[in-house]
């Protein structure tokens, strides 16, 4: 029942506490000594190196803000302290540096899990959590219970990248959804219609269920028959977005992204077509 945590960020913060709270004997470091405070007072352990903080534990959980800064801090320590160890690396960043950094550490006798939080920190250790694996199965289902304390395990795979790729897709949709809210909601505030009177209609109108599990089996099926929408009707309704957001005197550039988007359809033939076919369009 050890385990360090290396990185005390929000989401550090929050996973560290929730050892402490599991009755495991937490070993912490950061960049930031006064980040682990609160912990110590808690009965987390501060590590005085990175080494120190290596050899504390054979499960050693990274929450930092990027690969660099793993880099930056496991450096730090000689290589011989990594051997043995299994890294959950729980940082974002993208597939091909999970990938490089698993090989990294395989090659000072580690083995990294890649993990991809898909909760923000005060959901940390709540049976809602869940985290995005990839990597070597043993190494997950040998610290299973461990990483059970943070979040639910979905496991995607050994590609050691796969976990980074599907955490990017979901922060994709993410982004571009959320900002499409805010956007919106800048729009009625122009208008005099407060956060919270929209609020109704903003959750029916965010809530794209019907849409993905509509669309889903015909972009698998390459079906973008314009059989209940059409590209020509998506650049119609978008240039009266943008024509009503520049009215309210509101930055238009997101909606004018997309009717572009939208036109280059267009262009492209599939003007008559579902507005499926835009993934074509996007992936050329
Ligand atoms: P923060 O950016 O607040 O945490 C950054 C951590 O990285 C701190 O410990 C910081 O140290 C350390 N760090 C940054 N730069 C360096 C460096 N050059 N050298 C050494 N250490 C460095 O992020 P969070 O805690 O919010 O998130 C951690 C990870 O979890 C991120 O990858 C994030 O994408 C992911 N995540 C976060 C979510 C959230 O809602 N917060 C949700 C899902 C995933 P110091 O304290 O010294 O600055």
């Amino acid at each position: 029942m050890n385990v360090t945590v290396i990185g005390l960020g929000p989401m550090g913060q929050a996973m560290a506490g929730a050892y402490v709270s599991g009755g495991y004997e937490v070993t912490v470091w950061n960049r930031t000594p006064a980040k682990a405070d609160e912990l110590v007072t808690r009965g987390a352990k501060r590590a005085g190196s990175v080494e120190e903080a290596l050899t504390a534990s054979e499960l050693v959980v990274l929450s930092l803000i990027d690969y660099d800064a793993m880099y930056a801090i496991l450096e730090q320590a000689p290589a011989t302290a990594l051997v043995g160890r299994t890294v959950a690396n729980l940082t974002s960043d993208i597939p091909d540096r999970a990938r490089r950094a698993a090989a990294w550490l395989a090659e000072r006798g580690a083995v990294q899990i890649t993990g991809g939080v898909q909760v923000p920190p005060p959901v940390i250790g709540t049976p809602e959590a869940m985290t995005y694996y990839s990597g070597p199965k043993d190494a997950i289902e040998a610290h299973r219970s461990a990483l059970e304390v943070l979040t639910g395990i979905d496991y995607l795979g050994e590609d050691p990248g796969l976990a980074v790729l599907y955490y990017q897709i979901g922060i994709d949709m993410f982004w571009t959804g959320l900002a499409g809210y805010l956007h919106g909601q800048a729009v009625a505030e122009a208008n005099g219609i407060s956060a919270e009177q929209f609020l109704p209609n903003a959750i029916k109108t965010m809530d794209f269920r019907y849409f993905l599990e509509f669309y889903a089996p015909r972009i698998a099926a390459g079906r973008h028959e314009g059989d209940v929408d059409r590209v020509s009707m998506g650049v119609a309704s978008l240039e009266h977005v943008v024509h009503t957001t520049r009215a309210s005197g509101v930055d238009s550039s997101l909606p004018a992204a997309v009717l572009e988007v939208f036109r280059r359809g267009v262009a492209a033939g599939h003007g008559q077509d579902s507005l499926t076919s835009l993934v074509d369009v996007l992936k050329r």
